[in-house]
């Protein structure tokens, strides 16, 4: 059949425009389908296991739809397909409990269930250039095309290299699109990025077409992921003091962050915290093993930290205390199946944070030594050194890091629990409790006196409401 050069864009047009259509709109149901349980999720509740039976059988339905719009055995969404295997053995589970009665094993079920449906929230989330290269070849493959489909199917290929080099590159500094977490060097399979204080730097000699982007997807701040707007899910909101006099005389806020590590390390709930210590006046990173140790990073470091590496080949069961963006990373890693022994995650609010050389500078500019500064506080848009100097904000304006400005979670949305002052009294901090974990952990903390809890009202959420609000959501 002899076609007139000029009617073969027209005809590519007609096959390919349905292909594409069809593929827009399964997303829309697809992300519905993941709305829906989500929904679900948030009411099913260990403490409710006659509710749990109603929920799971709507989740059910809901996942068939997933099932039926992706093809899950495709090579290329298998760990698509491993996911949604692993959430469904979980939902049984969870249903098992609820007839046994069995409320330990509903929660040990109920937390694997959260995990699992992050991970597929994750795998939706990955750069789509793989669902797209399909869609281009399956449009080629529509009548008679074979042929025309495999140039097309090695042409999507080559651009889809060319694609992730070209997004692979401005992932490095100087694009500016990033928090300085470390997730992109733990994801490089080939060992081809180093993270320090400023950012990642490319070493080369990688083989990116074959790894497909994993430092791109891992990306918190370029792929922040579907978490929700607003303040993210939670179960609980409370205004927490320490108890402890020994953390209150060092802790930022209300010494939450700290007495949750110490407790964590002394119940054995975890063998090491990911935490970040003062040296001078730069951020280190570290793994608190003992109370002195956790004791030791009381205060806000206000400057990036390359925390996630640190973790890197550590063994045993491990918490972390983090801004959001390393949270993010580190749950993103773990839908990747590395850094698998994170057990607990508490993220600290963060509104922005700085280059290294900035509260260095202003020390300077007050004649303080970096040493001798004991205490930054940002608030009212002004730096304090130790009460001994002032600055504004705007003092700082050459060091605040750009990814800060395009980074979409002020509030750790992916943290069992979230801490930070806002719309609590001065010396409290605000708990935001988004997880079944989260919750056991803040009940035993209270239970053993190791904080005082008090409830917040309608003008603290709001208060958060507009704290979240005011830092602008541009994504790239
Ligand atoms: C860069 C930055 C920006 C922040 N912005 C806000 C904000 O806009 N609004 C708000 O309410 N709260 C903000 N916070 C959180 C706030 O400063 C307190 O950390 C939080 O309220 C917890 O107080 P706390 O007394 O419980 O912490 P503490 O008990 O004093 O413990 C502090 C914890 O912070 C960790 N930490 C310190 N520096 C860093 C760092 N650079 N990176 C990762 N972890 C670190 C330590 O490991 C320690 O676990 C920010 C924190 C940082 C580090
Ligand atoms: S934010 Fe984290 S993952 Fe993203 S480029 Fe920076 S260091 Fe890498
Ligand atoms: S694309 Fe893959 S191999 Fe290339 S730098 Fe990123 S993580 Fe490493
Ligand atoms: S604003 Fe905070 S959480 Fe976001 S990238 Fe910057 S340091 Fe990370």
């Amino acid at each position: 059949m002899a076609i007139p050069k000029k009617g073969l864009p027209i005809l590519l047009i007609l096959i390919l425009l349905p292909a594409a259509h069809a593929h827009v709109s399964q997303e829309g149901r697809v992300d519905m389908a993941m709305g829906e349980i989500g929904a679900n999720l948030g009411k099913m509740s260990p403490a409710d296991l006659q509710g749990i039976p109603d929920h799971a059988k709507e989740i059910e339905t809901h996942l068939e739809v997933i099932k039926g719009e992706l093809d899950l055995g495709a090579d290329y969404n298998r760990e698509l397909a491993g996911s949604v295997a692993d959430f469904e053995a979980h939902l049984l589970k969870l249903e098992e409990a609820a007839a046994e009665g069995d409320g330990a094993k509903a929660l040990a079920a109920s937390r694997d269930l959260e995990r699992a449906h992050a991970r597929i929230k994750m795998e939706l989330q990955r750069p789509k250039v793989d669902r797209d290269r399909l869609a281009l070849a399956l449009g080629g493959l529509l009548g008679t095309w074979l042929l025309l489909a495999a140039l097309m199917f090695v042409a999507s290929n080559r651009l889809q290299a060319r694609v992730l080099k070209e997004r692979t590159v401005e992932v490095f500094p100087g694009e500016g699109l990033c928090g300085a977490c470390g997730a992109c060097e733990v994801a490089c399979p080939d060992g081809a990025i180093e993270v320090n204080h400023q950012g990642p730097r490319y070493l080369g000699g990688a083989d990116c077409a074959a790894c497909e982007g994993s430092c791109i997807a891992v990306c918190p701040v370029q792929f922040p992921g579907e978490w929700g707007d607003g303040l993210g899910p939670f179960r609980r909101m409370v205004a927490v003091r320490s108890r402890l006099p020994e953390v209150l005389a060092r802790a930022q806020d209300g010494g939450l962050a700290t007495t949750l590590a110490i407790h964590l390390l002394d119940s054995q709930r975890a063998e090491g915290v990911l935490m970040v210590r003062r040296r001078g006046l730069s951020p280190e990173p570290f793994i608190a093993r003992t109370r002195e140790e956790a004791l030791s990073a009381a205060g806000s470091t206000y400057a990036l930290s390359p925390s996630l590496p640190t973790l890197e080949g550590v063994e045993g069961r491990i918490a972390m205390v983090g801004l959001p963006c390393q949270v993010t990373g580190a749950e993103k890693l773990g839908a990747m199946e590395k850094l698998g022994n994170i057990t607990f995650k508490a993220g600290l609010f963060c509104r922005a944070n700085f280059l290294p050389g900035g509260m260095e500078a202003l020390a300077s500019r007050a004649g303080l030594s970096q040493k001798g500064v004991r205490r930054v506080d940002i608030s009212g848009g002004r730096v304090h050194l130790d009460g001994r100097a002032e600055f504004p904000l705007r003092a700082l304006a050459d060091y605040e890091n750009p990814g800060c400005k395009v980074c979409a979670d002020p509030l750790a949305r992916m943290a069992d629990i979230s801490i930070g002052g806002v719309g609590v009294p001065k010396g409290w901090s605000l708990a935001v409790v988004r997880t079944l974990e989260g919750e056991a952990v803040l009940d035993e903390m209270i239970g053993k006196g190791l904080i005082k809890a008090a409830p917040v009202d309608d003008k603290t959420r709001r208060d958060l409401e507009r704290f979240a609000r005011a830092k602008t959501a541009v994504k790239p």
